[in-house]
């Protein structure tokens, strides 16, 4: 609720009777939950091998590095590729389980735990500020390895409350971008808000031998993708599928990937930058483009 309308309402009268408050003490309670915060950065992350959890390499390396140039959070609100839904859905548990969502991996990966908490309150007001779509509470998922696998190197204390918001993969890109547009007021309370996916994704195409070789089309989308990021032309990048054409349909066999990328764009604001970093193909066929939007 606004400010405004909520004083128009009597809000602060409400509080006060509630819960035996003085006015005076309403004040200063609804003072404090409307302080602003520093605006946070958005982030988009391109997450790869689930390997680059605990690889000594320059994805994880550089994850490192980005955890420790951002301000702190008060929370992170993770949509990762690895959790499509028939609806949309927010993780309302205040101890979310590690998922290890993945196959034929070192015991080492299975083994890895990211302990943060959830965050119930940050939840609710996530289902609150999103009209595009009925978002429901989940207490099953937790934190899938597109949201651990990036935040066990950026955040290795695990103390900053984490949760999800899922995908509703037959959606157009539209619809994810203006998810993502209703989610921006969630930076200025103090709310890192990350897509993990990639920009390429073709596990098809993908060379297990790392012979350092990447495929023309998986380029050719990298950098057109990238040129339209840069320039912030947000409609293209929505008509991508149309745009690209084959190119295309090569980059993202299913485009589950690429879906948390117009949630990142969608928060984007006009005087806002994009930072790039592990701007660089893996395998072959997988795009490891990341960026960090602020102002
Ligand atoms: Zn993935």
């Amino acid at each position: 609720m606004e400010r405004r309308s909520f004083l128009k309402t009597g809000g602060l009268l409400a509080i006060s009777q509630l819960t035996g408050m003085s006015t005076l003490n309403a004040l200063q309670a609804l003072g404090n939950q409307l302080k602003p915060t520093e605006r946070m950065p958005a982030l988009f992350v391109g997450h790869g091998n689930p390997m680059n959890a605990i690889e000594n390499n320059i994805y994880h390396n550089t994850w490192q590095q980005i955890g420790s140039s951002l301000p702190k959070p008060k929370a992170i609100l993770s949509i990762s590729a690895h959790w499509l839904t028939p609806v949309t859905k927010v993780t309302v548990t205040a101890q979310p389980k590690t998922i290890h969502d993945f196959g034929g991996f070192p015991k080492k990966l299975f083994e890895q735990e990211y302990p943060a908490p959830g965050s119930p309150e940050f939840a609710a007001l996530t289902k609150e500020i999103i009209n595009e779509s009925h978002v429901q509470s989940d207490e099953n998922w937790g934190l899938d390895h597109g949201t651990w696998s990036v935040l066990l190197p950026m955040f290795p204390l695990a103390d900053i409350p984490v949760y999800q918001l899922s995908i509703v993969y037959e959606m157009p890109t539209t619809y994810h971008y203006k998810i993502g547009q209703q989610l921006n007021k969630l930076r200025d309370k103090g709310v890192l808000i990350m897509g993990s996916g990639n920009i390429v994704h073709n596990l098809m195409e993908v060379d297990w031998n790392k012979t350092g070789k990447n495929y023309d089309w998986a380029i050719e989308f990298d950098t057109k993708m990238a040129e339209w990021i840069s320039k912030g032309d947000h409609v293209s990048l929505q008509n991508y599928k149309k745009l690209l054409g084959k190119t295309a349909d090569m980059a993202h066999p299913s485009n589950d990937h690429l879906l948390p990328l117009y949630y990142i764009l969608g928060v984007q604001q006009k005087n806002e930058q994009i930072h790039y970093f592990n701007d660089s193909m893996d395998m072959g066929s997988i795009s490891m483009r990341s960026f960090v939007v602020k102002a």
